[in-house]
């Protein structure tokens, strides 16, 4: 009996990936898929399951050997639940992996790598407990941490091997699914000792390993506001991303990238409210290319307007509540998201 080197990856798909950083990862992952599927050691052993988590977390492809590892479509949610993606791990784990005995070669310990742009939204710790309790340890986990806005204290305490993408643009994430390819190709010829081959694999541009003992310090500061809005006319959501500046301290209007019709089926995340007065900034809406936005009074949710004429009367696109609108109404706050 051949014995597996199960691969576990786990991608974040919150409303941070959304646009191009999820398409990177999609795009990386069919690299990797078809670099591993050429090399013969990789091909013996190398089983794969990918999990992915947001609102929650969702075994996207079961352990597969990797000749018939199909990358499966990834969807954007809100939220980062790490600690559901840390349990559902255990789960898979316990379910697939052959353990030793004494008739029989179980697989290797499994690798777990765990991919993530923001910081946990749920009780990631007794998920954590519940993961390491198990002994011997399941898996050697890497936690990639992609961006600046990543908790490295948390992820730090998660992972045997800490790995820090500088951003989360497309040439950044390729570059870390080339060495994500060198390090399971390196693992499936030796795969009893991983982690100690980790310091050969050369690391490409705009990775950097994280000192474990001394990750960098977090902080509360957010560079980033993700704001969800709803297309008053077509009903479709997008989200709106604004930058801190430090100079100005208002956040900046950067981009709206539309999102999924079905991301808010899981419901969404709330995070402590900004004032809209340090929004500096239009986006347009990018099914009507309205300028403006307002907020639904009754369940808070956001809309796209127009910014060049006053709408008495609309219904929110959201609750499909008839709202009657003030033209002087004073800055309100907004809810934004974390994930
Ligand atoms: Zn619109
Ligand atoms: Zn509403």
């Amino acid at each position: 009996m051949i014995r597996r080197l199960p691969v576990y990856l786990l991608l974040d798909c919150s409303e941070s990936m959304a646009g191009d950083p999820l398409n990177s990862v999609e795009i990386g992952f069919h690299k990797m898929l078809s670099a591993l599927k050429r090399n013969p050691y990789a091909l013996e052993t190398v089983h794969i399951s990918i999990i992915s988590f947001a609102a929650k977390a969702k075994v996207l492809a079961p352990l597969t050997e990797l000749s018939k590892v199909n990358p499966p479509p990834l969807t954007l949610r809100p939220g980062t639940s790490l600690g559901a993606a840390l349990d559902l791990l255990r789960e898979s784990i316990q379910n697939d992996v052959i353990k030793t005995t004494s008739t029989v070669k179980g697989d290797y310990r499994p690798l777990a790598f765990i991919l993530t742009d923001g910081y946990p939204t749920d009780d990631w710790e007794s998920a954590l407990n519940r993961l390491t309790a198990v002994k011997p340890a399941p898996a050697h986990i890497y936690a990639i941490g992609c961006g600046s806005e990543v908790n490295f204290e948390t992820l730090s305490q998660i992972a045997d091997v800490c790995l820090q993408v500088d951003a989360v643009t497309g040439e950044s994430l390729a570059n870390l699914f080339v060495w994500l390819t060198a390090s399971i190709q390196s693992a499936s010829v030796s795969p009893e000792a991983p982690l100690s081959l980790l310091k050969n694999i050369p690391l490409e541009k705009n990775l950097t390993l994280i000192d474990k003992e001394r990750p960098p310090k977090y902080t509360d500061q957010k560079n980033y506001l993700f704001l969800h809005v709803t297309c008053r006319k077509t009903r479709q959501h997008f989200m709106s991303r604004y930058r801190y500046s430090p100079q100005s301290q208002f956040y900046v209007a950067e981009a709206a990238i539309p999102l999924p019709d079905d991301f808010f089926q899981e419901g969404s995340m709330k995070a402590p409210a900004v004032d809209a007065g340090l929004l500096a900034g239009l986006l347009e809406c990018p099914y009507c290319h309205d300028q403006g936005w307002g907020k639904c009074g009754f369940c808070g949710h956001l809309f796209c307007l127009p910014s060049d004429h006053f709408l008495p009367e609309i219904t929110c696109p959201f609750c499909q509540t008839t709202l009657k609108m003030r033209p002087d109404d004073e800055p309100f706050s907004v809810d934004g998201s974390v994930g």
